[in-house]
């Protein structure tokens, strides 16, 4: 080909998504966790941004709340080269300025779907591949607040020993959010006690303790079991240097960092002031693929790993792209839940208990720029707001 492709078009659709047997914790902020006969709701946003060559570049986010944020970068994308992803990210940092910039991630990602149709090739291809099997962690639902399902440490240790056994390299804890520092330290050397040695073993709070007391003394537990990293203990909410600083200094367990602090700048300087071990990014918070590419490549000149957050099309050709990351995170995944998503692809792609080879790992998709397929057709009945950017 030899135009390139001009924007002429944005369209954002926000939907509202049924979620059977799934609790909702608004005090918390976010589910997920199993509640029979529950119902709760979940409101992506797809973004579909069109060319002028007649090539259309689709993605749905998860983060619905950067709708805003795109409506205000959507007018200068229009009639800008849809391949100028540089110059549109570095525009764009300034535009929301006033703003946390999650807004450019699904922009970003949208564009490189576009990059990637017009070469004909996967995303991972264009970045560079690294590699194409992605070694998973099972990483958990958020625990019980009714019987039955991770309801107690015994139910993770039970849980832990099914992933073992399914293959998973790794498995995560999401706990319960409500803090009984008791259940939360139990459950960290019950996992342990089943699964360790065999498996990396990582825990996420979720930002909800409240005291440094508290972090260190699950931090301790984590270094009993020998665990892989500890994630987001504290109810600063995972931002604050000098705190992960110092509880580096007291624990030998390594941190992970950084999903809540955006763009490579800000995980640079979380580095640089030694808050963190391992680093994290996701291309929906960070920048999009663009972002998520600069932090990996920042943190490998630190002889740093890069972990993504979550799974995602767009995690997979990441992660197949960059040397310096050890898991792809596969979940929410509970054991009584085949799965923890809408299924809005129509191309066979998931990211469920089961979507693990026998090796325990994913692949990426191969298909032209992010390889999957949206089905438009059923999200429609779902549908609750468009809006034309032109
Ligand atoms: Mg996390």
């Amino acid at each position: 080909m030899n135009n390139v492709p001009v924007i002429k078009k944005i369209k954002l659709t926000r939907f509202r998504l049924p979620l059977n047997d799934i609790g909702y914790d608004v005090s918390f902020g976010q589910g997920v966790f199993y509640e029979p006969g529950s119902l709760t709701y979940t409101s992506p946003l797809s973004i579909q941004i069109f060319t002028d060559e007649g090539i259309t570049g689709e993605y749905i986010t998860g983060t619905p709340s950067v709708l805003e944020q795109i409506q205000i970068l959507g007018p200068f994308l229009i009639g800008k080269n849809a391949l100028e992803r540089e110059y549109i990210y570095n525009n764009a940092k300034s535009i929301l300025r006033k703003h946390d910039r999650m807004g450019i991630g699904p922009i970003d990602v949208t564009l490189w779907d576009i990059a990637g149709k017009y070469f004909n090739a996967p995303i991972y291809q264009l970045l560079g591949g690294y590699r194409k099997k992605l070694p998973c962690y099972a990483s958990t639902a958020h625990g019980d607040r009714t019987k039955g399902g991770l309801d107690s440490p015994e139910a993770y240790g039970d849980f832990a020993e099914q992933c073992l056994e399914l293959g998973y390299k790794g498995f995560k804890i999401h706990s319960w959010a409500q803090v009984d520092l008791n259940k939360e330290i139990k459950t960290v050397h019950e996992v342990g006690r089943r699964v360790g040695g065999k498996m990396a073993l990582m825990t996420d709070p979720c930002c909800v303790y409240d005291t440094f007391a508290d972090a260190l003394a699950v931090g301790r537990a984590c270094d009993e079991e020998n665990f892989f990293w500890y994630e987001d203990p504290m109810r600063d909410g995972g931002v604050s240097h000098y705190f992960h600083r110092q509880l580096r200094k007291m624990l030998k367990t390594p941190l992970l960092q950084g999903e809540h602090v955006h763009l490579v700048e800000a995980h640079s300087d979380m580095a640089a002031a030694e808050a963190t071990d391992f680093w994290r990014a996701d291309p929906d918070y960070d920048g999009g693929i663009t972002g998520v590419m600069k932090i990996a490549h920042a943190a490998e000149g630190y002889g740093m790993d890069l972990e993504l957050h979550v799974g995602g099309p767009a995690q997979r050709h990441c992660m197949a792209a960059i040397r310096n990351s050890n898991f792809y995170e596969l979940g929410l995944v509970h054991p009584k839940l085949e799965s923890t998503r809408f299924n809005y692809f129509k191309c066979g792609y998931q990211d469920n208990l089961t979507s693990i080879d026998k090796d325990g790992c994913v692949t990426v998709p191969e298909g032209p720029g992010l390889g999957v397929e949206y089905d438009f057709e059923l999200l429609k009945k779902y549908k609750v707001e468009e809006i034309i950017i032109k």
